[in-house]
This record gives structure tokens, C-alpha cells and sequence, in this order.
């Protein structure tokens, strides 16, 4: 566009829609002339850095000073050539707009604090131009802060992002520069002053939480104090990160400090790394079994395939230090696809010797559940091997079920409606809450061994493998006790009803040729089979959960209705001071030959008759002392049936308000013997119940 002088030239700048890329202007115009032209350019944000090329007839270095003064950047003598002219336009508007470029992607656009990239090359020229000055790597991060974004919207947490943009470049004011590494996490370099590290952090975090949601922000700080000035600003960040890493979801810990076994922790990770592959082809991974019992048998129903790395340099290596490594750099798909096919063909092997091989699991991992040919592949392999899908079962962790929920259970679904069994790993050693087990479609669950580990007979985590176990049985699941490790945990789980167990008490995890010869000996050894329906089925597997003044009556009346015996009384009858009946299940009524009404019939008025006269004080001892502590009680006892015949229970009972006591009952003796009185085949280690007496 030409203009006959400044102003003219001005209202183009106002006229046009259109980015004008560059001036050129002569110095000499009537009404407005180049100098002042320059000058009000300058001063309009919009063309402040607009390159200005000026042309003079004039006494070149007359004018020079005068115009750079003005703004203009770069002078011509006439007459030009219009080549030269061009290129030194070209050259003008390219470094303008790599200027440009360059300050933009300077500062983040929505915090505009630096840019992760640029803050890495004032790191480095920092440290160089500061070689005497000790620094740090200052890091925050916003804990789960995409349940922030979740439950308040982007809107929001973009703005919480800003405010924590704001607080933390402030706080670190003039003692060194912030940026915004990803999402969520900031970090600075500062000069060192770790006596108001604490200070500081604690005045972060409270400023960012003035925002005005109803939830707790927490913010964590990790430092890297650099020591090493050679490595990478980046690398310098990450171990800062880590720090802060180290400390999250911990009570009371608001900062941590980079430690060197972190950084003996990522050089690990890169040796496994290093070697994982070669490793592979060289077979070098090798499968481990563990056996899982029928403790009530004490007979071999299943077994776990656990993989095992023996490196010819770097020795045996237990999974819990690779596996997580796998599952980061994505081998772990690799490295479950050889176990499952070695698997296979193990299992292939074995039948083809003849023996009746029980199902074996495989673990899945997490990172294996987003390969969309997941199942595919495994049936493939059954294929290959002449499998039915029954002999493998699928062994997938909990704890990973607490994230991407949808998407997990929408996997498993897949490979159920596939035909697979899955089990769930690990069960309670995640954060899933009990409502989850509903929604995930699983077959087995697998009790972790966590809960065994505790302090023996600690009630509370009695009561709860207690209340999984009756949960799991009342969703028609089966449960697996893992890590099982004393006499004393089996006797406590058949207890409880939980019938199936793996750990170092029956066996640790073996090599195959050892796993293959404990296999045939206990093919051997086996007792004929108990068959269904007995009592050992029947007697273990009900038991009453507690505490149970947490549960709501109406859950224990249901609680009751799903027990195979199972009723609830009350002591002390307002109207007669006797034992009133308030509520019988079906199956106990009919375990005794009785409808329920004439059961209810025979209650009345007092409890105490239907059992036998020589059980009656040592009954009423039991209810009375466990009613006055508050406590609850086991005891054996005789109740006639519809043939008059006296029919052993174990009953457990459980005080609760108002006089009322909650009572489940177990069988001790089978049908056939009850005339005997006494059964031939006990609970196993029930010493009590073995010799029925009250
Ligand atoms: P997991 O699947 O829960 O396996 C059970 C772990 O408990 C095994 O550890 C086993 O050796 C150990 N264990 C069994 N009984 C007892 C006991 O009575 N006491 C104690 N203290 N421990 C017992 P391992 O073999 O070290 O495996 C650790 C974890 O590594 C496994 O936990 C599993 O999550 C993972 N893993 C192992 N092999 C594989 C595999 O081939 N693929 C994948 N994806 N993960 C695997
Ligand atoms: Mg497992
Ligand atoms: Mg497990």
C-alpha cells in the first residue's frame, strides 16, 4: 500500500483488518514526516515492533543517529536497489517474527509464567553466569488434581492453576523464577534458604487454598538442592519431582528433599530396562508355581504361575523390582505373553502325561488389559494348545480397578463374555469399596494377604475378612486367601467359611519340575472326595459377621435369610421374662423337618425347651455373661427335630440392643449320623466341635 505521507500512511493502520508486515518510509514528507511517523508507531502497542525500514537522499550518517533514535531499523541511501531492498525487508520482518515466536512461547498462555522449555535454558545460563551461588529445583504439585478438574470443570481448575501461578512466583519474588512444567506442576529455581523452606511451603499451600471451593487442595514440594551443575535442567526438574512424589497421599508431610536412593532407584530401572530384552530372547524369565489348597482337603485345586528373572550377571531378581519397571516402559505386554504360552504349553504336558490338571492362573497386568487383541490373543493360545478355557484363569489386581473404572470393567466384561474366569487379585489392598464388587465381574476373589499379615486375632481385621468373605459367598463368588502362612490363619479362615487358600504354610512359590513332583504326590495322597453337599461344605461355610452394631438390623435380618441357619431372639421377654424368637430363617426350620409355623409355634413361650434340658444352664450362663459384657459367644448345643432325634449346632451368637441376640448355627453332625450323636467327620482343627459338648 503507498501513501503520500505519515498521516496518510497512519490511517491505513486504523482502515486495515489486514496485519501490515513492515514499513518502509522516507525520512523527508510534507505534513508528517518519517521521524515522527516512526514515533507514533512506537507508541501504539499494536505497532510497537512494527520493523521500519527508512530511505534518505540525505547525508547518510547525518540521518542515522536521528532515525534510530525515533525506532526505525535499518536505513537505505538513495537511490536503492530494489534486490537490496528486498532482501532487507525480508531480513527485518523474519527476525521480527521470530522475536515474536520467541515471547510467546516464553510464558504459558494461561499462567504466563515461564515455559517449561524456556525456564531449561534460564536454568542452564543461570547456573553458568552463578557460579558461586547455590540453588535448588523447587517443585509443587497439586495432588489429584484431575479430581479437581472432574468435580468443579475446567473453568475452575484453570482458574485454581492461575492462583497457584500467582502465589508461587510471588513467594519465590526475587530469590529465582518459576515455570510451568505440565498441567498441574510448577517448579522454580531458587537461591538456596532451606531454614523457611517449611515457612514457605505452609504459605503457598494456605494462599492457594483461599480459593473458594469446598475442598482441600493438597500441595506438595519436592527439592532437588543441585549438586551436580552437569546434569540436564530437565533431569534436574524430574528429581525434584520425584521428591514431591515420594510424599504423596502421606498424612502431615508438606515437602520432601530429593535423596540419593531415588536417583539408585532410576538407575536401576534403567539397567532392567538395558537388559529386559535381550534377556527374553535368551529365556532367562522363568515360571515359578504356587499351589493353592482346598484346606478343608488339604488337596491342591489350582495354581499360580509367577514369573521369576535369573540374569546370568545380575542375578535372581524378584518381580516386585521389575514388574513395576515393565509395566512404566510397556514391556510387560511382551513379557505375560511368554509366560502365558509357557503356561500352555505346561499345562498341555501335563494332560498329555494324564493327569487331571487343575485350573492354573495367570497374572494379567493392568498395562496388558489395553491391548485390544487381549483376548483374542489368550484364546489363541488355548487354541494352539488344545485348552479348554476353564484351565486358565486370569489373575487381574484390585487395586488398579480404582482408576478408569469404566474402561476396566468394560475389558473384563469383554473377556468373561469370552468364556475366561477371572479372579480378583489383591482384594482389599486397594482403595475399592465393597459397592465395587457388584459392578466388576469377576468369578474368584483373592483376599490379600495383607490382611493375614496384620497382628493375629486383631478383632477388627478378623471381623473383616469375616464380612468378605460372607459378602463374596452371598454373590456366589469364591474367595482365596492368599499368603497363608500358620496353622493358626487356616483354622481361623475355615472358620470364617473361606475354603481356599494359597501361601508358604502349604507351599512356596516353586520351580516347575519341583511344582510337577509335589503334583503327583499329592494326586497320590488324595482322599477320596467329600461329596457335595456334605457337612464340611454346609458347616464352614456360614459364620456371623461382627461387629454388628455397625450393620443396620434390617441388612442382618437379610444377613440371617441368606445363612443356611440363622436366627435372631430376645432375651428376657418384656411380657415373660423368657427367650421370645423374633425371627427363624426357611432353611433351619426345614433342617429340623419343621414348617416355620409350626416352628414359630413350638418357640412359644420359651425358646429354651426346644433344646436339650442338659444344655439349657450352660446355655443360659453363656447368653447371660456375654449379654452383660457386651460380647459375643460360641457354644454347642442339641435342638430336637420334627423326629425327635437331638441334631448338634455350634452356635454363634451376638449380643445387640434391646435384648437382642443374633444367632447363626452350624451343623455338627450330617444327616446320617445324628442318631449317633456325634459326627465322624469334624471341621478340621475345630477341637471344640469335635467332641460336641456343652
Ligand atoms: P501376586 O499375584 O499377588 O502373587 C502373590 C505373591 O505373594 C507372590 O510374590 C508370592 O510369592 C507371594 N506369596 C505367596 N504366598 C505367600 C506367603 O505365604 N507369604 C508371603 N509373604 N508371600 C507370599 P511374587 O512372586 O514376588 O510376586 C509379586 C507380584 O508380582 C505378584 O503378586 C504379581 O502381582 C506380580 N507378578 C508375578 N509374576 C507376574 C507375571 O508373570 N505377570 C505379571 N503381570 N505380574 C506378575
Ligand atoms: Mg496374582
Ligand atoms: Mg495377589
Amino acid at each position: 500500500m503507498e501513501a503520500a505521507n505519515g498521516k496518510e500512511a497512519l490511517a491505513f493502520f486504523k482502515e486495515n483488518a489486514r496485519p501490515i508486515s513492515a514499513v518502509i518510509t522516507d525520512l523527508r514528507m510534507p505534513v508528517m514526516d518519517g521521524l515522527e511517523l516512526t514515533r507514533t508507531l512506537r507508541l501504539d502497542p499494536h505497532t510497537r515492533d512494527l520493523p521500519i525500514l527508512a530511505t534518505t537522499v540525505m547525508d547518510y550518517s547525518e540521518a542515522e543517529e536521528s532515525a534510530l533514535n525515533a525506532g526505525v531499523n535499518d536505513i537505505l541511501a538513495k537511490p536503492y536497489k530494489p534486490g537490496v531492498i528486498r532482501k532487507r525487508l525480508a531480513n527485518l520482518i523474519t527476525l521480527r517474527e521470530n522475536a515474536a515466536t520467541i515471547s510467546s512461547i516464553k510464558s504459558d498462555t494461561l499462567t504466563h509464567v515461564f515455559t517449561r522449555e524456556y525456564f531449561y535454558t534460564l536454568i542452564t545460563s543461570t547456573l553458568f553466569e552463578n557460579p558461586n551461588i547455590t540453588y535448588d529445583i523447587f517443585f509443587l504439585d497439586i495432588e489429584h488434581f484431575d479430581l479437581v478438574n472432574g468435580m468443579f470443570g475446567d473453568q475452575t481448575g484453570d482458574e485454581i492453576l492461575q492462583l497457584t501461578a500467582d502465589v508461587f512466583s510471588k513467594a519465590v519474588g526475587s530469590m529465582g523464577f518459576c515455570a510451568r512444567i505440565q498441567g498441574d506442576q510448577f517448579a522454580a529455581l531458587t537461591v538456596r534458604h532451606h531454614d523457611q523452606l517449611t515457612s514457605i511451603c505452609h504459605t503457598i499451600s494456605d494462599a492457594i487454598n483461599t480459593f473458594d471451593i469446598p475442598y482441600q487442595l493438597n500441595i506438595r514440594f519436592g527439592v532437588y538442592p543441585i549438586t551436580d551443575r552437569t546434569i540436564e535442567p530437565r533431569h534436574m526438574c524430574d528429581l525434584a519431582k520425584m521428591a514431591a512424589k515420594s510424599i504423596q497421599d502421606q498424612y502431615g508431610k508438606i515437602y520432601a528433599f530429593y535423596d540419593e536412593s531415588f536417583h539408585q532407584k532410576m538407575v536401576d530401572e534403567q539397567l532392567i530396562t538395558n537388559n529386559m530384552e535381550a534377556s527374553l530372547s535368551r529365556e532367562e524369565f522363568i515360571i515359578y508355581y504356587q499351589p493353592k489348597m482346598d484346606m478343608a482337603q488339604r488337596k491342591i485345586i489350582g495354581a499360580e504361575a509367577l514369573v521369576r528373572w535369573q540374569h546370568p550377571k545380575l542375578g535372581f531378581i524378584a518381580p516386585g523390582r521389575f514388574i513395576p519397571t515393565f509395566e512404566k516402559n510397556g514391556f510387560i505386554t511382551e513379557l505375560d505373553r511368554y509366560i502365558w504360552r509357557h503356561v500352555c504349553a505346561d499345562i498341555r504336558r501335563w494332560l498329555d502325561k494324564g493327569w487331571q490338571v487343575p485350573p492354573i492362573s495367570v497374572n494379567v497386568s493392568r498395562i496388558d488389559l489395553f491391548s485390544p487383541d487381549l483376548g483374542d490373543y489368550l484364546l489363541k493360545i488355548l487354541a494352539d494348545n488344545a485348552l479348554p478355557i476353564e484351565q486358565l484363569h486370569l489373575e487381574i489386581t484390585e487395586s488398579f480397578f480404582v482408576s478408569n473404572v469404566d474402561f476396566v470393567i468394560d475389558q473384563v466384561q469383554h473377556l468373561k463374555d469370552q468364556g475366561f474366569i477371572i479372579e480378583m487379585d489383591d482384594f482389599g489392598s486397594g482403595y475399592s469399596s465393597l459397592n465395587f464388587l457388584s459392578d466388576m465381574p469377576v468369578d474368584i476373589i483373592k483376599l490379600d494377604m495383607m490382611f493375614l499379615c496384620r497382628p493375629a486375632h486383631q478383632g477388627a481385621t478378623e471381623s473383616i475378612i469375616n464380612f468378605v468373605i460372607q459378602l463374596s459367598q452371598w454373590m456366589d463368588m469364591a474367595v482365596i486367601a492368599e499368603g497363608v502362612e500358620t496353622e493358626e490363619q487356616v483354622q481361623m479362615l475355615l472358620d470364617f467359611g473361606c475354603r481356599y487358600g494359597q501361601g508358604y504354610y502349604y507351599a512356596k512359590p516353586m520351580p516347575r519340575q519341583k511344582f510337577e513332583t509335589l503334583f503327583i504326590q499329592n494326586l497320590k495322597a488324595q482322599t477320596p472326595d467329600i461329596p457335595e453337599n456334605s457337612l464340611v461344605e454346609n458347616n464352614l461355610k456360614y459364620t456371623m459377621p461382627f461387629p454388628m452394631d455397625s450393620i443396620p438390623y434390617i441388612e442382618i435380618e437379610h444377613y440371617l435369610a441368606n445363612a443356611p441357619f440363622g436366627l435372631s431372639i430376645q432375651t428376657k421377654d418384656p411380657g415373660n421374662g423368657k427367650i421370645k424368637m423374633l425371627y427363624v430363617n426357611r432353611t433351619l426350620c426345614k433342617e429340623l423337618g419343621f414348617s416355620p409355623d409350626v416352628f414359630i409355634k413350638l418357640s412359644k413361650p420359651d425358646l429354651i425347651n426346644l433344646t436339650h434340658p442338659k444344655d439349657r444352664p450352660h446355655i443360659l450362663d453363656n447368653i447371660g455373661q456375654a449379654e452383660q459384657e457386651q460380647r459375643p459367644w460360641k457354644v454347642n448345643i442339641r435342638v430336637k427335630s420334627e423326629d425327635h432325634k437331638w441334631v448338634w449346632f455350634r452356635a454363634q451368637g451376638q449380643p445387640a440392643q434391646n435384648n437382642r441376640i443374633y444367632i447363626t448355627l452350624r451343623r455338627l453332625t450330617n444327616a446320617s449320623t445324628i442318631s449317633c450323636g456325634v459326627s465322624t467327620r469334624q471341621a478340621a482343627g475345630d477341637n471344640s466341635s469335635r467332641e460336641p459338648n456343652p
